[in-house]
């Protein structure tokens, strides 16, 4: 199979890979860039969590990963390929029929290539080998169904036909691209040389298929695309991704051809236009996880290009969606779209903020900071990564929530281990394997602490390591434990969040300045071996109103969302637990309880804190009765409130009457 290529050829990186395994084995860390960036994470495998509630996410995640069986993913591919498979069928979004089967395949490859560096177990590279081992089987296979060299897709080329000819077709670029970004991140993380060389003739066929395409039907089909059904821009941050690691700038150029101009022209001017071409009724504004995965593109096309378009555009989107469009937990959309701004009221639904949406804000925002290291990324970092994240995945059975319901009185539901196979799931198996990644970042002179989990950082180009001990969010103390055995000199960089009013650090006991909220502390001294640096972050009970209305509210303690207990009563395992996530909606709903206040500036002072961290309990403002505030990312199976109604006693009264009459 001829392979085309302008920078190494293929042959060439897996001979150097297989002399030099060591230097070859170690993954990019935060991508190859032209442009210089101004800090960068550290490896997955740099950094171990210890215990912790995302340790807990990451057990229950790895523990699901090893529970799929390779040959039942590789099940469709086969079929396509012509080859024999007796494995049975998986359900959900990846039955044999399903327009978008073997997208999972494809972000499996990566939470396993992920779980591998992150975690050390050599079962994920078993699992990630044997993938690679299939995949190439079926690349090899499909031309002699008639698919043109390179293709590999379980479902047939035609899909990719319709969507040139702008006919109704699911997504087909979104699925090749998880399919390219797991065997890039197979790669860099497992040191498969064999998945190089399919994602290399896959990313050639690419190319070749949207060159051969006419400007003007290729521009039609791109810009046309009704919201949710494309995403196929997404392609893009996979094919810079490969040009970063052959030097084959084709990819570049292909990775530009996906652009759509009518959504990131204005972005790129600092317009918003998120509410869509469509109009401005609930469901017509643009696609919340499409226009992120693009824009994740563009901010990899600025590190490769250094053009200001795409720099400007990813963090318009940014500020946009962060400071305007998203919900206190730091998800957004309704119905998966962007509403307009000033209607978040009549946005309380149960289909409120995918959470792929998050995952993928999580990854732009670590390239925001890392070309400009600041603590507004990260602020808002850590409430998406506890408030959503976290709390999207079951506790018990480790499944996944798709929509994040903030309609007061829903309940969160699930996956099914081997029926649902939603694109949340596939971004539930990346993200918990991913923790470790924006806890720490540097650069030559510094070394950031961004976000505080227990975690142990090995900084080997420094020859120091880091050990991080603390129960936050339950305590407010942390601890970093230095040991450098040689001593070194650099400025430790630690993050003073917005909502830690009065933060203090002590280095070895001693006081020194903690800086200024939403700013870095810069502590520059020689380390010793031994050194220890304490921090104390206070956290305290406050209120955010749900954007545009100061009547509904939420409530927060430190960053942590806190939402009511409303009970379980009538919810069972068959809401809990679904195959298709729309069935969600014909499950039971609680009426939850409003706040009464004729201060609303006052509502935290009528709660007292319960007996467990992080909890509280109302104090006769809760009507018809008082209500118990816990952490969001721990209710689960019961029903929940994020946002309260907050009442005057007057405009109460009435429905008062109204109750006791009842
Ligand atoms: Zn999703």
């Amino acid at each position: 199979m001829r392979v085309r290529s302008n920078g190494p050829c293929v042959l060439c990186v897996v001979m150097l890979m297989m002399a030099a395994p060591a230097a070859w084995a170690a993954p990019a860390e935060q991508g190859d860039s032209d442009v210089p960036l101004a800090a960068k994470s550290f490896a997955l495998s740099q950094v171990r969590l210890l215990d912790g509630p995302f340790r807990d996410a990451m057990r229950r995640d790895a523990d699901y990963l090893l529970s799929l069986d390779p040959d039942r993913l590789l099940h469709s591919f086969r079929l396509n390929a012509g080859l024999p498979s007796q494995a049975e069928p998986l359900g959900g979004w990846e039955k044999p029929d399903w327009p978008v089967r073997g997208f999972s395949l494809g972000q499996y490859l990566s939470a396993c290539s992920f779980m591998h560096s992150a975690t050390g177990d050599g079962r994920f590279k078993q699992r990630v080998d044997t993938l690679i081992d299939g995949l190439a089987q079926c690349q090899e296979a499909l031309p002699d169904r008639g698919y043109q060299a390179g293709y590999l897709s379980a479902f047939p080329e035609s899909f990719i036909d319709m969507f040139e000819r702008n006919e109704s077709i699911w997504a087909p670029w979104y699925v090749l691209n998880k399919i390219l970004a797991g065997l890039i991140d197979a790669h860099q993380h497992c040191a498969n040389p064999l998945a190089l060389e399919v994602a290399v003739r896959m990313a050639d066929w690419m190319t070749a298929r949207m060159d051969r395409l006419p400007a003007d039907a290729r521009v039609r089909a791109i810009e046309s695309m009704q919201p949710g059904t494309g995403q196929i821009a997404a392609v893009g941050e996979s094919l810079v991704d490969l040009a970063a690691i052959t030097g084959n700038d084709e990819y570049v150029r292909c990775a530009k051809l996906f652009i759509r101009h009518s959504l990131f022209d204005p972005l790129a001017e600092g317009k918003d236009c998120l509410d869509g071409r469509f109009g401005n009724t609930s469901r017509d504004g643009r696609h919340g996880n499409e226009t992120v995965l693009e824009t994740n593109s563009l901010a990899r096309l600025y590190e490769v290009t250094g053009k200001s378009y795409f720099r400007n555009a990813a963090e318009t989107y940014w500020r946009l969606v962060a400071r305007q469009r998203a919900y206190v937990i730091g998800g957004y959309t309704d119905f998966e779209r962007f509403f307009p701004v000033t209607d978040f009221a009549k946005h309380l639904s149960r289909r409120t903020c995918e959470t792929c949406n998050t995952y993928n804000m999580l990854r732009l925002t670590q390239r925001l900071f890392a070309w400009s290291p600041g603590a507004e990324w990260m602020d808002w970092y850590e409430r998406a990564l506890y408030n959503h994240i976290l709390a999207a995945q079951d506790p018990i059975k480790g499944m996944f929530v798709y929509y994040m319901s903030m309609k007061p009185g829903d309940f969160k539901s699930y996956s099914t281990p081997l029926d649902s196979f939603w694109c949340c799931v596939g971004t539930g198996m990346e993200v918990h394997a991913r923790h470790g990644e924006a806890i720490y970042a540097h650069d030559a002179d510094s070394l950031y602490l961004n976000l505080f989990i227990p975690s142990e950082l090995t900084w080997r180009e420094r020859g120091i390591k880091v050990r991080q001990e603390t129960r936050f969010p339950d305590a407010d103390t942390v601890r970093l434990t230095f040991q450098c055995p040689g001593a070194a000199t650099f400025t430790l960089q630690v993050r003073h969040p917005s909502w830690a009013e009065g933060m203090t650090i002590a280095i070895n006991g001693n006081p020194v300045d903690a800086g200024k909220t939403g700013s870095y502390a810069h502590l520059h001294r020689l380390w010793h071996d031994g050194d220890r640096v304490d921090l104390r972050l206070p956290m305290r009970l406050r209120t955010e109103p749900l954007p545009g209305h100061p009547d509904m509210v939420a409530f927060l303690y430190g960053p942590i969302v806190l939402a009511g207990e409303l009970g379980s009563q009538g919810i069972r395992d068959e809401h809990l637990y679904l195959q298709d996530f729309r069935t969600h909606d014909k499950g039971p709903l609680a009426v939850p309880p409003v706040l009464v206040c004729d201060d609303p500036s006052e509502l935290v002072r009528h709660f007292e804190p319960a007996k467990k961290p992080l909890c509280f309990r109302s104090q006769g403002i809760g009507k018809p009765e008082d209500v118990s505030l816990v952490p969001f990312f721990r209710l689960h199976r019961q029903y929940q409130a994020v946002y309260w109604h907050v009442l005057s006693s007057a405009a109460w009264k009435p429905q008062e009457l109204a109750v006791e009459i009842e």
